[in-house]
């Protein structure tokens, strides 16, 4: 068990590295006042987040006539790799502990095999850890449209296939990375993540819109999980239950079916059309029915307004029921935000469009593999023959 005082030391650590990544860079005195602590326990502090190389000096400020010496994070000191998981493709992000994307990658994939796909992901994290090579790694989280199990480190999609999936073991097995670095979670609930490190809101709801629709729900701050892991399944609310289409889970008009991609895509577009081809990346796909809708298609323009009411009636449970402070759209819905997002009104909750595109899963699952070093910046190690002040834990070099 960790002595009381240690276990402190490594909480008010933890405190400024975040203080420093919402405000930073900031003098002592900044930072002591941001963070609630005094200025002569963020002094020592401070230098054992140098000596970690997590910070670095950033000029100076001049407050009422004394110059102040500024400290920022040093940007990619320490770096998270999250991977994401499509039907057909595969995506690689690596970010730093000031949220820059220092990489992002595609591949196709035939992700239905998923052995072959967990080859395929531990491809790309190699792949990553050479590209951006002096970092520090926290960690590897992969973003599942499905349901994802922590504890087991297992993952289940309909979309891809995937039935438990071990897809933590199977990369361990594969990369030499140890499991305790390795995580896995949900495409909707990394997004909401990466939403609210932009955006502290406490009550937030990011909605997915690709061939999976699901939320990640945060309330008071927090990731709303469920008993068993599957809360913000939403793709499966049932909206139309005599007159609806059949959807994957077994039942009749599932609210996927009226907004899901693939059934926005067939509204859109007869079968043969380049909008369906898989090979395009589904921005591109976007970039096309824009430009339709641009220029009056008639089609695309009936299929966007359709859409749009479906989805309206599905975000109108979602606020009744939880009632947050803000609605995030993502995927498709917000590459076409004019007509998808522009249109949503509910009461006084705001909705908005993701920037964050496609990839907010694999963005989203980038920084949460940092979280290993946010909340205890200790497992970095100490970079030089400074003594340190206490800690045994193991580095997070790879
Ligand atoms: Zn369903």
């Amino acid at each position: 068990m960790q002595a009381q005082g240690e276990g402190r030391r490594e909480a008010n650590l933890a405190l400024l590295l975040r203080t420093l990544r919402a405000r930073g860079p900031l003098s002592r005195t900044q930072l002591a006042a941001g963070s609630g602590l005094s200025k002569a326990t963020v002094s020592p502090l401070l230098a054992n987040l140098e000596h970690r190389g997590l910070t670095q000096r950033a000029g100076t400020t001049t407050t009422q006539g004394r110059p102040g010496q500024l400290v920022q994070l040093r940007p990619g000191a320490v770096c998270g790799i999250g991977l994401d998981v499509h039907p057909g493709h595969l995506g690689a992000t690596v970010t730093d502990l000031t949220g820059e994307v220092h990489l992002r990658r595609r591949t196709s994939c035939d992700t239905s095999a998923p052995e072959h796909a967990l080859d395929r992901l531990a491809d790309l994290t190699r792949k990553a850890l050479t590209d951006v090579p002096d970092a520090d790694w926290a960690g590897v989280t992969v973003a599942i449209p499905g349901r994802a199990d922590r504890a087991t480190g297992t993952a289940t999609a309909h979309r891809l296939r995937w039935r438990e999936v071990a897809v933590v073991d199977g990369l361990a097995a594969r990369t030499g990375l140890p499991i305790g670095r390795l995580d896995v979670d949900t495409e909707a609930n990394l997004a909401a993540y990466a939403e609210h490190d932009r955006d502290p809101v406490d009550h937030l709801v990011y909605l997915n819109g690709d061939h999976t629709v699901a939320a990640g729900v945060i309330a008071n701050g927090e990731l709303v999980r469920g008993a068993d892991n599957h809360a913000g399944e939403v793709g499966h609310l049932v909206l139309d239950p005599l007159g609806g289409a059949h959807c994957a889970c077994g039942r009749r008009g599932c609210w996927e079916t009226q907004v899901g991609l693939d059934a926005f895509l067939h509204a859109c577009a007869p079968r043969h059309d380049e909008v369906h081809n898989p090979e395009l990346a589904p921005g591109e796909r976007m970039s096309i029915l824009r430009a339709r809708a641009e220029r009056g298609d008639a089609r695309t323009l009936d299929a966007l307004a359709r859409t749009a009411a479906a989805l309206a009636s599905g975000i109108a449970v979602l606020t009744t029921l939880l009632n947050p402070r803000k609605v995030v759209l993502g995927g498709y819905f917000a590459a076409l935000q004019d007509w998808l997002v522009a249109p949503q009104r509910q009461g006084r909750t705001r909705i908005t469009a993701s920037t964050l595109g496609f990839a907010a899963g694999g963005t989203g699952a980038a920084l949460a593999a940092l979280r290993r070093v946010l909340d205890d910046p200790t497992v970095v190690p100490v970079k030089d023959n400074t003594p340190r002040t206490g800690g045994s834990h193991e580095g997070a070099s790879a």
